[in-house]
């Protein structure tokens, strides 16, 4: 088969791998039908995660068809179509007990395209199936479905519920990249009163209006903390969710949060930042962090089922599988080609 694989900081090929066969009782091969790339592949191919090594296919979003599973495997058989989660579940350990899937302690996580081969593939092979792969549901837009393998949990459980967005919640999402969008979709869920989007990109701040923003900001010039605070009467935000994982939007979250208010961090930070303890401490602050652990999965897959939920808007563009290299090449010149999420399709 085909697949994108990693092969060392800046290198990648679409190369000839072996078709994976199972290895647990557990295991589903599903063929893939849909995939995508997401930012987190991009800080892989620049070494920033060095748990990722020489020969791994890359890739933890997308939807297939099962072509063979485990004899442990029981709610999934061949030719069904299913949704993968970056996040893989045993369902048995303490972590998966807690539903705090992304720390499952039986090898589950995140480890597709990190720690075992990934979606970018013509198959791929799916650990733990029956706890980590979903029914695609009839008539359902395939496509829209592949941003609920990630972006969409991880907007939600990691921005809007870590952040308690409540019903008349003043918001400001710093980063307007597809993670923050998917924050943005998903906190309308409680009706804020302000949707404020930060970022860089007039072509963000834009699209960011069309899905919900209530305001934009734009934060080239270094002042988007006065900006916020301006356009909210000096008080500051209830919920600043970080969606960027650098200290300058970090910064910003720590200085317009209102008194009682959360910091809900997203971003996958590579460097450290500094708390500005001098000034929360009397704050009455909550600060979160977390990776997704898609337990919010089937509850965004029934919005979507009922148009309730529309993630289709985040894709820009589409490619067919086989054309991986010129979608990592759109991807990663993002705000030249105005590229959200990219999906890539393969004959499935
Ligand atoms: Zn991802
Ligand atoms: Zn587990």
């Amino acid at each position: 088969m085909k697949a994108l694989v990693y092969h060392g900081p800046g290198k990648k090929a679409w190369e000839e791998r072996p078709k994976p066969g199972l290895q647990q009782a557990t295991d589903a091969i599903v063929k893939v039908a849909r995939t995508t790339i997401c930012g987190t592949d991009l800080h892989i191919l620049k070494g920033d995660v060095p748990e990722v090594t020489d020969g791994r296919i890359l890739g933890h979003e997308g939807l297939g068809v099962v072509e063979e599973v485990g004899s442990g495997v029981s709610s999934f058989k061949k030719g069904d179509r299913v949704l993968i989660s970056c996040i893989t579940s045993c369902g048995k350990c303490p972590a998966c007990k807690k539903a705090m899937y992304s720390h499952c302690q039986n090898g589950g996580g995140w480890i597709l395209g990190h720690l075992i081969d990934g979606t970018q593939a013509e198959y791929v092979r799916i650990p733990y199936a029956d706890t980590s792969l979903y029914a695609v549901p009839k008539g359902v837009d395939e496509d829209a479905l592949v941003m609920l393998s990630d972006i969409l949990p991880t907007g939600f459980e990691v921005g809007v519920l870590n952040g308690k967005v409540k019903p008349g919640d003043t918001v400001a999402i710093v980063g307007g990249g597809p993670v923050g969008l998917a924050a943005l979709l998903t906190a309308q869920f409680f009706s804020p009163a302000e949707l404020i989007m930060v970022d860089l990109d007039d072509n963000r701040l834009e699209v960011a209006k069309k899905l919900g923003a209530t305001k934009v900001v734009n934060s080239g010039d270094g002042k988007a903390a006065e900006k916020v605070l301006a356009l909210t009467g000096g008080e500051g935000v209830d919920v600043a969710i970080e969606a960027v994982g650098i200290p300058a939007t970090f910064d910003i979250c720590q200085d317009i949060v209102t008194a009682g208010g959360h910091v809900a961090n997203v971003g996958v930070h590579g460097k450290p930042v500094s708390l500005k303890l001098e000034k929360l401490w009397i704050q009455n602050v909550t600060i979160t962090t977390g990776l997704v652990d898609t337990n919010t999965t089937p509850m965004l897959l029934k919005n979507v089922v009922a148009s309730r939920l529309e993630p289709k808007k985040l894709i820009t563009h589409t490619f067919a599988l086989d054309d991986v290299l010129k979608a990592y090449d759109t991807f990663a010149n993002a705000a030249k080609e105005k590229a959200l999420k990219v999906i890539l399709r393969a004959s499935a």
